[in-house]
């Protein structure tokens, strides 16, 4: 099948840093760790990403970032690992990606959730020394590991480190991590709280879990949804989701390798486009799963049934949705009609 290139200065909005460190940052970071890797060759490390990328599920997906997560317990690797990744978007010409990540996955040698904030800005500046014109926004991950009080105080910490870092490359936060351990309703702590702060927020929802998790978030008062496919099973939600102006970061290829949708033909994204609802086209972790947004956009166009002018229309509700302060926005708008 052909490929159809796209030529546009992209944007991504859904990109975990841990899942998408470049695949030679993980060999040599491994080599500098002494941490076994399965593999004993770059390439093959590489092939191996490729043929395990396959889940049977969300949560056999999650075990996967072990890896990286065991890579990234430094202030050192960390800023790396965020350096690499910019370094990496910038030659597959990005205008502006949003890297989101966990503080409270990478205290396990000693750091502290703001030590693992500023060592990925660390790594963000430095990267963007040489990156004129790219943008990246950081985005900060509460998480769903388990019953809600669980690491309520963790993921409370988390909001109020956004609301800290907002304006020094922390763009705003998000929930990740296991959908459907308890109702998503249970985490509205935390979204009580980005809300009193005055914190940019999205929320994984509607992946593993049905539209009932998409109704929660909404119910939390989120701008974006990460995924939310599943708000296609669900029509009386549409008009709320279309009136409040939610947008959608639609991730296929994860979809399909966490089968939380069965196929790239049957992904309901277009129709969700198509019914005037905000969708936008990412990664969620370009390592792991072994993919590109190039490729994201080639299945696009190859499988899914949209056209070149929907990848633009798309892009752009990518940039307008994204959560750079309103004068970075207006450029990153401008760069885009430039182009
Ligand atoms: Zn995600």
């Amino acid at each position: 099948m052909k490929k159809e290139t796209v030529r546009f200065p992209k944007v991504e909005l859904h990109l975990h840093l841990d899942g998408s460190v470049p695949p030679e940052t993980m060999w040599r970071l491994a080599e500098k760790e002494h941490v076994p890797l399965p593999a004993e060759t770059p390439e093959a490390f590489w092939e191996w990403l490729k043929t395990t990328s396959d889940c049977r599920s969300v949560n056999e997906y999650l075990e996967r970032f072990e890896l990286p997560l065991q890579l990234l317990q430094s202030r050192e690797n960390l800023a790396i690992a965020t350096h690499d990744l910019i370094l990496l978007l910038a030659g597959e010409n990005y205008a502006y990606a949003e890297i989101r990540f966990a503080p409270q996955l990478h205290v396990r040698k000693g750091l502290t959730q703001r030590d693992a904030v500023e060592a990925v800005l660390e790594g963000r500046a430095e990267a963007l020394k040489s990156c004129p014109g790219l943008k990246i926004g950081i985005l900060l991950c509460a998480m769903s590991i388990g019953p809600e009080t669980l690491n309520m105080a963790e993921n409370l910490e988390t909001v109020r480190l956004t609301k800290e870092m907002l304006g020094r490359g922390v763009v705003g936060c998000d929930l990740a991590g296991a959908e459907g351990i308890v109702p998503l309703h249970r985490f509205a702590p935390v979204f009580d709280l980005a809300r009193e702060l005055d914190v940019p927020f999205t929320c994984h929802a509607g992946d593993s879990q049905g539209p009932d998790t998409v109704l929660d978030a909404l119910n939390f008062g989120t701008r974006r949804i990460g995924h939310g496919h599943h708000l296609y099973d669900a029509p009386e939600l549409w008009d709320r989701v279309r009136s409040s102006g939610v947008t959608l970061e639609i991730c296929p290829t994860s979809n399909i390798q966490c089968k939380t949708q069965p196929s790239y033909r049957e992904h309901p994204a277009k129709k969700l486009l198509d019914a005037g609802i905000r969708v936008t086209i990412n990664t969620d972790n370009s390592a792991l799963a072994a993919v590109t947004l190039e490729e994201e956009y080639a299945h696009c166009l190859e499988e899914m049934s949209f056209t070149p002018e929907d990848l633009v229309r798309m892009n752009r509700y990518a940039a307008e949705s994204s959560f750079l302060p309103e004068k970075e926005k207006a450029e990153l708008l401008k760069t885009l009609e430039e182009y």
